[in-house]
């Protein structure tokens, strides 16, 4: 495969996203994560940074990495080290932030999904636990900033990729990807407007062949469609630097979604500026290998594993499986509509279908669908077995769906859908077609396929539509070659 290039530039993207884990209470202390309490009451001692305090590791924590670390495939680290992340903001009340920097409690490990149909694998670095930092506010205040310490100490997994990602596409694939395994497996709650999901985007451009070009890293993106606006201005921004016969600097650059535009905030950083050393008030971290068998015994399936056995047990191609396999709660939905109809392709079909289009449309989880699973059962059952044609089936579903009827078989009568199997009433409708229409039979005798056509048309219409299509293209073959 050739690389997409963009006026003859190959675009390279790395990505470091913050994943907020679901824990109760902090990663070392035992104050409340839960978001949007009034300022600095979910703050303790700890999370102050108050002499003579000492962080103590929530399990909570390790365990949500553990799963993520299986959950792509990584290696967990049997032991794995604290380090203290040293830099002065007025948000961080230690001074250093709590992290992990030389081994990281997972290593490797890979993302794979679908950039339309192409498969792609995305290689993971490392994921690595953290603090999470307060928060300035400047908005409520007139020449003043306030600080509010609530956010101190939440647990994150930041997850770093190698430069593996080509195309601003595929880096929103990718990430809607890592978005979907960390929900599926509950060690996030994905909340990207509330900050639980957020990703920042490392990209250079360069000459297909040369070495990597320099980045530039775009912080706390937290919404897809920023994301992909962010990238693709960046990318302009720098191939148009290089055109114009300057270099790019290394930087950390904001992206302010009221122009669609990226900013240097500052010059990035080295490693070496934040004199990272292992935190002496944290023992390694030592993770049993038991406890390792143990979360993987206990985790739920995990959506590649689903998507495989998709393919296996319900012949669904790869495509479908991996679309369907989008969410928990997709996934269950279609299960159950395939499990309820015996009819896996056309449910699928219609999951991927009609019924995303309209969740889509209107916003909704297909939890909240007013189509069940077992309605799509019912429904997909219908034109299985030529009860009804798949126009009438997009009928019955709109009907259902706007709340016009809640049963599958009396929506269909109500409207009069019923296809019309019968094959004497047909033989009789195709008859009289035969008779009203001379010189089509005529000329499809000559050989004209379109007269043939014509004829079905006028029996399709002679039927209001009902006729069963393929039984009365069979029936007037029959009839015109006897
Ligand atoms: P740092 O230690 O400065 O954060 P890393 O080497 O950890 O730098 O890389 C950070 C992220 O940047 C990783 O996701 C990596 O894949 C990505 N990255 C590194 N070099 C490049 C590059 N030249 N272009 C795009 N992304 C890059
Ligand atoms: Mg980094």
């Amino acid at each position: 495969m050739t690389a997409k290039l963009i006026q003859g530039y190959e675009v390279v993207i790395g990505f470091e996203t913050h994943a907020q884990l679901s824990t109760v209470s902090k990663i070392f202390s035992r104050a409340p994560t839960a978001f949007g309490a009034e300022a600095n009451t979910q703050a303790c001692a700890v999370d102050l940074a108050l002499p003579g305090t000492l962080p103590v590791m929530n399990k909570g924590a390790v365990q949500r990495a553990i799963e993520f670390g299986l959950a792509v495939n990584a290696t967990i680290a049997p032991v794995s080290i604290f380090a203290r992340k040293n830099y002065f903001y007025p948000d961080l009340p230690k001074g250093y932030q709590i992290s992990q920097f030389e081994i990281p409690v997972v290593q490797g490990g890979c993302v794979e999904f679908f950039l339309g149909e192409e498969k792609k694998s995305v290689r993971l670095v490392r994921a690595h636990l953290e603090e999470d930092a307060g928060k300035s506010l400047h908005e409520d205040f007139v020449g003043q900033s306030g600080i509010d310490l609530n956010r101190a100490g939440t647990p994150l997994l930041e997850i770093v990729t190698e430069p593996d990602m080509r195309s601003s596409e595929e880096a929103v694939a990718y990430a809607k990807e890592l978005h979907k395994i960390v929900t599926w497996i509950g060690i996030c709650d994905g909340n990207m407007q509330e900050g639980s999901f957020r990703c920042d985007a490392n990209v250079s451009v360069r000459k297909p062949g040369e070495p990597l070009g320099t980045r530039r890293e775009i912080k706390n993106l937290n919404s897809f469609k920023f994301m992909q606006q962010a990238m693709d201005y960046e990318i302009r921004w720098q191939i148009g630097e290089i055109e114009d016969g300057r270099s790019i600097q290394q930087a950390t650059v904001l992206f302010d979604p009221d122009t669609g535009e990226t900013r240097a905030m500052r010059t990035k950083e080295d490693a070496a500026d934040y004199r990272y050393f292992p935190d002496p008030d944290l023992p390694p971290l030592v993770v049993a290998s038991e406890w390792v068998d143990q979360v993987r015994a206990d985790m739920a399936e995990l959506p590649r594993v689903m998507a495989a056995r998709l393919v296996a047990d319900y012949g669904l191609p790869e495509y479908d499986a991996t679309t369907l396999t989008q969410s928990k709660t997709m996934a269950a939905y279609f299960e159950a509509a395939a499990k309820a109809s015996g009819q896996a392709k056309l449910a699928s079909n219609w999951v991927m279908g009609e019924v995303s289009r309209r969740l889509n449309a209107g916003d909704i989880d297909i939890s909240a669908s007013p189509v069940t699973a077992s309605h799509l059962a019912q429904l997909v059952g219908r034109i299985a077995d030529n009860t009804i044609s798949n126009n009438a089936a997009k009928q019955v579903f709109d009907a259902l769906w706007i709340g016009e009827g809640t049963d599958v078989d009396a929506v269909i009568d109500a409207k009069g859908l019923r296809q019309m199997n019968d094959t004497g009433a047909l033989q009789t409708i195709i008859d009289q077609v035969i008779a009203a229409n001379p010189d089509n039979v005529a000329q499809f005798k000559a050989g004209k396929d379109k007269a043939f056509n014509a004829l079905v048309g006028q029996a399709m219409k002679a039927s209001k539509g009902k006729g069963n299509p393929t039984q009365i293209t069979e029936l007037l073959r029959s009839r015109l070659s006897s």
